[in-house]
């Protein structure tokens, strides 16, 4: 069962909504520099076209700002209109009052309050860039980061801390201030003028404890829609297992309506995986459903060889490259089951679950391939380029039940 969300608040996004029962969003954010019109153009259709709903790009500095409606412009040419996102730091209230075509391009802006301004400026900055907000009608993510905290807001959380009889522990300290950072810039944005159905708010840390202790308290303590990530997670198996394990204990919990996955990526290696992980983590809790799902076994020592990982990675690749097309003609193919199982043991039992399933020949097995389409074992496939004839069954029933299901 899909738990119920926690904040009431309804955000609008461009057209995606955030919050107030709307399904959980995925978004993600570039790497080039914003100012490279044409590769920033690139990462973010490749962005949106993996499935990420919003895309966010850091805007640092006047020819970044400039780069936006350029790079809004250029998206729509090639029919992609993800939302953008405008990461702003230290010189947002600037930037967006001499580039007011930024802000239109924009969909939301982010800004961090331990970075909007040093000392007495801080408010004023603020204060500008919520003007701005309020006058384009853009949403704000306030978004507190642990790497930037506001130091005034830690400073009288310590004060706080230190006068009572029984001090907290430095961590809770932290974490207390964090929170308040994001509330009380929220309360700040309220009075300013800024709706409330116009602030989401992040309170993000690295460490998994920590975040589900930060998340938990900003939930019990406000409607905002929250958008949920580990920073930092890191690189491989490491990012995607610490991002999974934080955000999946909150997401249960019916904690947090956008997701990122901060994953640094390999040399060379996509951007978009961050998205598919993302994407993953919602739909192996149930959360959402964007790709048909293949259920693969490890293999053991039953297993001859290794075609039934090569046929495993090719139907998991197919299914993805051929979902863009799918997703248009076939309404509900994402909610489709796929097995490929390496021997007798479970894979006549676990195919039978899918909707199309395969049972490869282990040590000893007669070279015969049951293919299982709803339940029933419907045809038997030998030698030949097995990967074929499996892909061609799977388009089949793609075609045949889906697109009966969408006539
Ligand atoms: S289904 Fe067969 S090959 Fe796959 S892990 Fe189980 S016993 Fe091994």
């Amino acid at each position: 069962m899909t738990p119920p969300r926690r904040s009431t608040h309804l955000v609008r996004v461009g057209g995606v909504a955030l919050g107030g029962g709307a399904p959980v969003v995925v978004q993600s954010m570039t790497n080039t520099d914003t100012a490279d019109v044409e590769a920033s153009v690139a990462q973010v259709a490749e962005l949106a076209r993996a499935g990420s709903e919003l895309v966010r790009l850091t805007v640092n500095n006047e020819d970044a700002a400039r780069a936006v409606p350029r790079i809004r412009e250029r998206l729509a040419a090639q029919g992609v209109d993800v939302p953008l996102v405008g990461d702003f730091h230290y010189n947002g209230h600037a930037l967006l009052a001499k580039y007011p075509a930024c802000a239109e391009a924009l969909a939301k802006l982010r800004i961090n309050p331990g970075n909007v301004g040093a000392g007495s400026r801080r408010d004023t900055q603020f204060a500008a860039i919520v003007e701005i907000a309020c006058r384009h009608d853009k949403p704000v993510r306030i978004g507190v980061n642990w790497g930037s905290l506001d130091q005034a807001v830690l400073a009288r959380a310590m004060d706080e801390n230190a006068a009572r009889a029984e001090p907290l522990p430095l961590d809770a300290v932290m974490r207390e201030a964090l929170v308040r950072s994001a509330l009380e810039s929220a309360a700040q944005a309220e009075k300013l003028g800024l709706p409330a159905d116009h602030i989401v708010l992040s309170a993000k840390v690295s460490t998994v404890q920590d975040l589900i202790a930060v998340y938990r308290e900003l939930a019990r303590r406000c409607e905002y829609p929250l958008h949920l990530g580990l920073t930092e997670a890191g690189m491989g198996s490491k990012g995607i297992v610490a991002s999974t394990a934080a955000l999946a204990v909150l997401l249960q919990e019916g904690i947090g309506d956008t997701i990122r996955v901060s994953l640094t990526p390999e040399p060379g290696g996509s951007r978009a995986q961050e998205v598919v992980v993302a994407q993953e983590i919602l739909q192996t809790m149930g959360l959402r459903a964007f790709v048909p799902l293949v259920t693969a076994c490890p293999g053991c020592g039953r297993t001859t060889s290794t075609l039934f990982q090569e046929l495993a990675a090719r139907v998991q690749s197919h299914v993805r490259e051929r979902m863009p097309q799918w997703r248009e003609n076939y309404p509900g193919v994402e909610n489709m089951k796929l097995a490929v199982m390496g021997c007798i043991v479970n894979g006549p039992g676990e195919s039978r679950h899918a909707d199309v399933g395969i049972s490869l020949p282990g040590t000893g097995e007669s070279p015969a391939a049951p293919v299982f389409i709803d339940g029933q074992k419907t045809v038997t496939l030998r030698g030949g380029d097995l990967a074929a004839e499996f892909i061609a069954l799977v388009d089949d029933y793609v075609a045949r039940r889906y697109a009966h299901k969408s006539a």
